[in-house]
This record gives C-alpha cells, structure tokens and sequence, in this order.
C-alpha cells in the first residue's frame, strides 16, 4: 500500500462524504463507495462502475482500500475452530480465530498487535504490546474471514476477545464496531458482538454510554484483590470494587447482563471459598458466568483443575442460585483457544517469540 494514499476502509460516512465532496464529487458517492468496499468486497476503483470514470482515476491515483492477506490458517482436529494468521500493511502479523457452534458462527478478533495488560495466565499478554491496529486491520480480519468461508457461509458472531485489550485502544474498537453494525456497510446486529475487556473502569462507563446494544464480558478470574493483582497487573489500578461497580453502571444504563468470565486455575483460584465470594461479588450486579477451564501455555506453571474440580466449582455458583456454564475454549489444538494466541513474526531480520 503506497503510504501517500488514504485508506477508504475504516472510514465512517461522514469522513467518506468530506472526502468525496474534496473532490468535487456528490455526498451520494460516499454511499456508493461503502457498497463497493463493504458489501461486495472490491478494493479495485477501476471496477466501481457506478463512479464516473475521472473520478476512478481520481481514487486509483490518490487512495486505496486495504486488504489484509492471510498468511496461515489452521483448523482444529473437532473442525470446530480455525485459527487465522492476517498479516497487516506493515508486516505485522496478528491472529483471529472462528469458531463454529450449531449454527452460530462467531469470530473472535484481534484489537491490538500483542497487549500491554500482561495477564498472567495469557501467551498474548507475555508477548507485550507492540501496537494499536486500526479500524480498518480490525475490520480486514472480519472481511478476511468472511471471504474464506465463501458465500454458503457467514460470520454471525463476533467477540472481541483475540490479541489485545479493546477497550486500551478504544476509539479505533467503537469505529470499527459501528462501520460492522451499519446497514449500508456489513449490517450486523449489534447484539451479537460482545466486547471483552479486563476491567479498563473508565472505557467501561464511556461504553454505556455509546448507545450500542453489543455485550460486554468483564474478565474477573479472582475474588479478592491479592489475588487478582497477582494475575492481572491491572488490578492494581482498577481494582474489584471498582470494575463490578463501572460493569453495574453499564448493566443499568443499557439494561443488559454483563458477563464475568472466570479462568479457572488449578491452586489459584478454583477453591471453595473462591467460589463462595465470586457468589457474594455477583450478589449486586445484573450478570451471567461463564467458567473456563484453563488453556496451558508455554512459559507457564499454571494447570488446569481436573474434572472433579470444575465441576465442585460449579456446583457451589449453581447451588446459590447463578447460571455458570462452564465454557471449554475451542481450538486447543491448535493454540486458538483463550489466552493461547501469540505471534511469531520476523521484521528487519528480528524474531519476536510468541505463538503459533
Ligand atoms: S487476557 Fe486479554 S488483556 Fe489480558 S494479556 Fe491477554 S490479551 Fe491482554
């Protein structure tokens, strides 16, 4: 991509209506344009018929539409998950996975290229974080998956819970989540998109009041504040009371339940009296659980409980009266699963250790 062009994906109607009417050309174009990008797919101008043709040239000349190439795709041994590697403009290389359940077929994207929040129980997080992506490297890894499956297939789902922290790169997160949401773009239902977050309390009152429907999972994984702060450094600075208090608000002000997702890890935080307090956290808040038994990593000592223990685990939050599936992660096999994503790429002749 020549970096003097400006990319038209990513770009909302109104910034596509300026841009246009920069050259000259009717608000209408814009509309026109999003069909071209969004709808059917095509990132060559010249094949935009319904442009005059001096306009075209205009396009070809001076922008561009990106299109992230997959590099690798791996399906696991159940079928049940794929694991793409996209890589971006700038040679960057980040991982979605698509998962299929019955009918449902969700994909988990990437929101930054490594992440800075450094959960301990998470390959990503011990990556590091290397960058923000943009709306529109967001928006390529859906497009890129919809254009595998072809056209029996489609995306119906969508999650926020690949590479990153998408509340640490916000705006570009809601752009993309609205350009998805569009009609006159992709058009899907913003219900079926939940964002995960790690507790970011300020991102999360900001995002109830963004008047979207989409879901939000609030990733606890511990009950006191000792403990959360050992496996999530974030805690430090938005501790328990605090998340569950902004995950409230957003409860309230959009009248959905939040979701708190527990990793359930063998010794650290699968006891009894764990259970007994993730109970009394839930008391006041509009929520659902979902228990995850957790994934194995290089570089970790952390294992998952066996059977027994997931299940006692369970018992305990079911007995107070909560709903708390317990979620296997798809994809183990091939490292897609929660917490497992990591790249290994190569810039200017320099390896990063991480996944795959
Ligand atoms: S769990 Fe999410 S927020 Fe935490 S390190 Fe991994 S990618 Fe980052």
């Amino acid at each position: 991509m020549n970096s003097n062009h400006i990319n038209l994906k990513g770009l909302d109607r109104i910034e596509l209506e300026s841009y246009v009417q920069s050259w000259g050309e009717p608000k209408y174009r814009a509309k026109q344009l999003m069909s071209w990008i969004y709808q059917k797919g095509i990132s060559d101008f010249e094949s935009m018929t319904n442009l005059p043709k001096s306009f075209r040239h205009t396009l070809s000349s001076q922008a561009t539409i990106s299109r992230t190439e997959i590099v690798t795709s791996s399906v696991s041994t159940d079928d049940k998950s794929i694991k793409y590697l996209f890589r971006l403009s700038d040679g960057k290389q980040v991982e979605s996975v698509l998962m299929f359940d019955q009918q449902r077929i969700t994909a988990c994207l990437s929101s930054q290229f490594g992440c800075a929040m450094g959960c301990q129980f998470c390959a990503t997080g011990k990556m590091g974080f290397f960058k923000n992506l943009t709306t529109a490297e967001i928006l390529d890894q859906f497009m890129g998956i919809e254009q595998e499956l072809g056209r029996e297939k489609s995306i119906t789902n969508v999650v926020f819970m690949g590479m990153g922290e998408p509340f640490a790169n916000y705006k570009p997160t809601i752009k993309a989540i609205r350009l998805l949401c569009n009609p006159e773009t992709i058009g899907m239902a913003e219900r079926r998109i939940t964002v995960s977050t790690v507790g970011l309390a300020p991102q999360i009152r900001r995002f109830a009041n963004e008047g979207l429907k989409c879901k939000l999972a609030l990733s606890l994984n511990a009950t006191t504040n000792a403990d959360r702060s050992q496996l999530m450094p974030i805690n430090f600075q938005f501790p328990i009371d605090e998340i569950l208090s902004a995950t409230k608000h957003w409860a309230k002000t959009t009248g959905e339940l939040a979701t708190l997702e527990y990793v359930l890890i063998r010794g650290i935080n699968d006891r009894t009296k764990d259970a007994e307090r993730l109970c009394q956290l839930m008391a006041n808040l509009p929520c659902k659980l979902n228990i995850i038994p957790f994934n194995e990593i290089e570089d970790s000592n952390f294992q998952r409980p066996d059977a027994n223990a997931i299940e006692n685990f369970q018992k305990i939050i079911t007995q107070n009266h909560y709903v708390a599936p317990i979620r296997f992660s798809k994809g183990n096999d091939i490292t897609a699963a929660c917490g497992q994503l990591r790249t290994i790429y190569h810039q200017a002749g320099k390896t990063m250790t991480g996944m795959i």
